[in-house]
């Protein structure tokens, strides 16, 4: 049996981003997992709706992040966003052994990671991987991440996907939904702007609308297939 989740990496979204997608899940039903980067009032509202909506962690471990200066402040400040979180997805994929242990001693409710992606697995299932120190965590990667779309092989069709056995974690970012990218043109132009993307106002972003496939067009057609089928969070499966 196949599975298809969606879930989203916050990275510092505008709130009216956010909403744009959420209202849309809400009005049919379907379940996701957002790792967040911040907190705003869209992503606490998700909070309280725990039947459609898990929130994971999304900490950015690169040079300059707002999350802090080391690996143990970034988890530390990560953690305060939403201490009940499960599951976590680094920005940027940063990941490795040493990294994995300091979350499970860290983060101990922490029990899936969801940083490895890996496009061309048919059959998807979670491993349990065990730190030196023999604690576990569990890892489920991803198949199909919009920006990595932008750079490989622009698949923006759910078709693929629909044959894979087991677990298919499809991986959005609101901002390329909302523009629905199809590379990073757009996408620079406005973080020539506006550095930081949370502070772009949302008559600036709509002149970025891209009107060929895109992330939006992937998402709409994942809406369709799971508005009729049943959608899972990442803790319901792993
Ligand atoms: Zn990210």
């Amino acid at each position: 049996m196949n599975k298809i989740l969606l879930s989203f990496d916050t990275d510092w979204a505008p709130d009216f981003v956010i909403k744009k997608i959420t209202k849309i899940l809400i009005k049919k039903k379907i379940k996701s997992t957002w790792f967040i980067t911040h907190s705003s009032p869209e992503i606490d509202k998700m909070k309280k709706n725990t039947e459609l909506f898990e929130i994971g962690l999304h900490p950015n471990f690169y040079p300059f992040s707002d999350h802090g200066n080391n690996e143990e402040e970034v988890l530390e400040n990560i953690q305060k966003l939403c201490p009940e979180a499960t599951s976590i997805r680094t920005h940027g994929l940063y990941h490795n052994t040493r990294l994995l242990t300091k979350i499970t001693d860290m983060l101990p409710n922490i029990r899936t990671d969801v940083s490895l992606y890996l496009p061309q697995l048919k059959q998807i299932e979670f491993f349990d991987f065990y730190t030196p120190y023999m604690k576990k965590i569990r890892r489920i990667p991803c198949v199909w991440e919009d920006d990595m779309e932008f750079v490989n092989s622009k698949i923006w069709s759910l078709d693929k996907f629909k044959k894979n056995k087991g677990i298919t974690i499809l991986n959005f970012h609101p901002i390329h939904v909302f523009l629905n990218s199809s590379n990073y043109d757009n996408y620079n132009d406005i973080k020539n702007t506006y550095p930081n993307i949370t502070e772009a106002p949302e008559n600036f972003l709509k002149k970025f609308i891209s009107k060929n496939e895109g992330s939006r067009t992937m998402f709409e057609k994942c809406v369709e297939y799971l508005k009729d089928n049943k959608s899972y969070k990442i803790n319901e499966v792993t």
